[in-house]
C-alpha cells in the first residue's frame, strides 16, 4: 500500500485506488522549450493512450498534465467499462440508422479489447473483474430491457449478455430491492489507478516526453510562411511548438479552450469504499460490477479485495461537499441495510465530463488541435479507444475516427454560465421522476 499523502488540488479527498497503489512513479514537470510533433494535454486515460500509441508509433510526442497523470476522472472513477457506447443501440439506431449505430457499437467492442490488449502488451496488473449486471428499479422497464437483449443478440451478435429475473438478481446482488436486469458476461471492471500508471510507464518506455505538473496556459494555432500549421502550447516554464495538439482535457479544462467548454459540461459523482466485507454479509458474492436504471444511477463493485466500492450522489455546483460519505452511505444502506455500521475508509469524487447527447465530443477545434471530451461516464474504455483513434488518424493510420467525429454534437445553450443553473433544474427534475 502507498498509504499516499498527496493531496490533489482537484480533489481534496485521497481515493482507496491511490491508496491501494504499490507505486506511484513521479514525472518531472516541463522546464524548458521544446519542439515536437505532437503536443498531448491531459494526462487521463485519453491523453495517455494518445501519447503512447503515438509514440509507439514513431512520432515525437510531449504529454503535459496539470497536475498528476489520473489526477482527473481517469484515476478515480467507478472502474465499469460497459459495453457499446453511453447511449444504447436502440437510440443510436433512431438517430443514426442501423448501419452507424453498428459502426458505432464496433468501435465500442474494439475499445474494450484494447484496453485488455494494451494492458497485455505491457505487462501491467489493473485488477480486471469480469461480469456486469444492469438492474432494473422499476418493474415496468422489465419488457423493454428483454426487448433490448434480444435486439443484442440477435441483430448486433452480441450474445454475452442475457436477462436475469428478479430472484436471480436478488441471490448475485444480494439485495431484493431490482425487479431484475441483464447480465453482461463479455465485460468487467478495472482498478482504473493501477491502469493510468501501467499506461504512463508504457508510453513512457515507448519514447513519450512525460510531465506532470505543467498546466497548458495557452494554445496557439498559426501558419509559418511556406504554409505549415504551426502549434504553440504555452506553460509556466516553457513553450512546445508542434504541428498538432491533441486536447485531452475533458470536463477540467475550462478555461483553455472555449469550443470544448460549450459542448462539455461537468458533474460532480462521489464513491465511498468499505473495508474489505466478510463474505456473511452477502453482497455481490461473484464480484460483479452493478449499475441501475435510475436517471441518478447508483453504480458499485466488489475489489479483488472484497471491499464495496459504491458511487452515487452527483452534484452540479463546483462546490466540494464537506460530507462525502455521508450521502454515499445513505444511497449504500437503502440497497444494504446491514452495512449501516460498516464504515467507508476512502470517500471521494470526481468531475464527469458530459455532453447533451451523452455521446463524445471529438473536434477540430482550431487548425491543427483536436479535443476529446465529454465521454459521459463511459471513458473508461472509450477515452482510452479514443485516444488511441486520435493518434492513428494523425498517424494516417485509420478512419475509425470519423465515425466518432462526424458525430453532431451540440453545444450546451448559453455555454457553461447559463446552462448550469438550467442543468441542475433539469437533473433535479428527472431525480424526483426516479421515485415513480
Ligand atoms: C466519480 C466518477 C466515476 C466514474 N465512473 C465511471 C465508470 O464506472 N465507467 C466509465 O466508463 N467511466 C466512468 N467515469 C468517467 C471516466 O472516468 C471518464 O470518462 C474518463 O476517465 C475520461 O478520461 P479523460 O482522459 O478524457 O479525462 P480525465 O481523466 O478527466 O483527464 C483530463 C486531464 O486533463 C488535465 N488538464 C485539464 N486542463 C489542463 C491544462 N490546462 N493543462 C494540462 N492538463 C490539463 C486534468 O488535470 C486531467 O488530469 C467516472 C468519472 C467519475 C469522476
Amino acid at each position: 500500500m502507498l498509504n499516499s499523502t498527496y493531496k490533489s488540488p482537484i480533489s481534496p479527498s485521497v481515493s482507496w485506488y491511490e491508496d491501494s497503489l504499490s507505486e506511484r512513479p513521479v514525472y518531472s514537470a516541463l522546464e524548458d522549450d521544446v519542439q515536437c510533433d505532437v503536443v498531448v494535454i491531459g494526462g487521463g486515460f485519453c491523453g495517455l493512450s494518445a501519447a503512447y500509441h503515438l509514440a509507439k508509433g514513431g512520432s515525437s510526442v510531449v504529454l503535459i498534465e496539470a497536475y498528476r497523470f489520473g489526477d482527473g476522472a481517469s484515476g478515480r472513477n467507478g472502474g465499469q467499462i460497459g459495453t457499446g457506447q453511453r447511449y444504447g443501440v436502440v437510440e443510436l439506431e433512431e438517430q443514426f440508422g442501423f448501419e452507424r449505430a453498428k459502426a458505432l457499437f464496433q468501435i465500442a467492442e474494439n475499445a474494450k479489447q484494447n484496453l485488455h490488449d494494451i494492458a497485455g502488451e505491457n505487462n501491467f496488473e489493473y485488477d480486471y473483474l469480469p461480469g456486469q449486471i444492469s438492474c432494473l428499479y422499476k418493474a415496468r422497464d422489465v419488457e423493454e430491457e428483454k426487448q433490448f437483449i434480444a435486439v443484442m443478440n440477435e441483430k448486433y451478435d452480441y450474445d454475452k449478455i442475457s436477462f436475469i429475473d428478479k430472484a436471480k438478481t436478488s441471490e448475485l446482488l444480494g439485495t431484493d430491492l431490482y425487479h431484475g436486469g441483464a447480465l453482461d458476461q463479455g465485460t468487467g471492471h478495472i482498478h482504473p489507478m493501477k491502469y493510468v500508471v501501467g499506461l504512463a510507464k508504457s508510453a513512457s518506455n515507448a519514447g513519450a516526453k512525460m510531465c506532470e505538473n505543467t498546466k497548458a496556459t495557452g494554445i496557439e494555432s498559426t501558419k509559418s510562411a511556406s504554409g505549415e500549421t504551426v502549434i504553440k502550447v504555452k506553460t509556466a516554464k516553457g513553450t512546445i511548438t508542434a504541428q498538432n495538439c491533441i486536447m485531452a482535457t475533458n470536463a477540467y479544462g475550462d478555461d483553455l479552450e472555449p469550443v470544448t467548454a460549450r459542448h462539455v459540461l461537468p458533474i460532480q459523482s462521489f464513491i465511498g469504499a468499505t473495508e474489505p466485507l466478510g463474505d456473511e454479509l452477502n453482497v455481490l458474492p461473484e464480484k460483479h460490477s452493478v449499475d441501475d436504471s435510475r436517471f441518478m444511477l447508483r453504480y458499485y463493485r466488489k475489489t479483488k479485495d472484497n471491499r464495496l466500492l459504491f458511487g452515487g450522489r452527483e452534484a452540479y455546483t463546483s462546490a466540494w461537499p464537506t460530507d462525502v460519505g455521508k450521502h454515499i452511505r445513505k444511497q449504500m444502506v437503502e440497497l444494504y441495510p446491514h452495512l449501516q455500521d460498516v464504515p467507508f475508509t476512502h470517500a471521494w469524487g470526481g468531475s464527469v465530463g458530459i455532453t447533451p447527447s451523452r455521446l463524445p465530443f471529438v473536434r477540430e477545434v482550431k487548425p491543427g488541435v483536436i479535443s476529446a471530451a465529454g465521454f459521459s461516464g463511459h471513458g473508461v474504455m472509450m477515452a482510452n479507444y479514443t485516444g488511441r483513434m486520435m493518434a492513428e488518424s494523425l498517424m494516417g493510420k485509420t478512419s475509425e475516427l470519423d465515425v466518432i467525429k462526424d458525430l453532431d454534437i451540440s453545444a450546451f445553450p448559453g455555454g457553461r454560465t447559463f446552462s448550469k443553473p438550467l442543468l441542475f433544474l433539469a437533473l433535479t427534475w428527472f431525480a424526483f421522476l426516479d421515485k415513480f
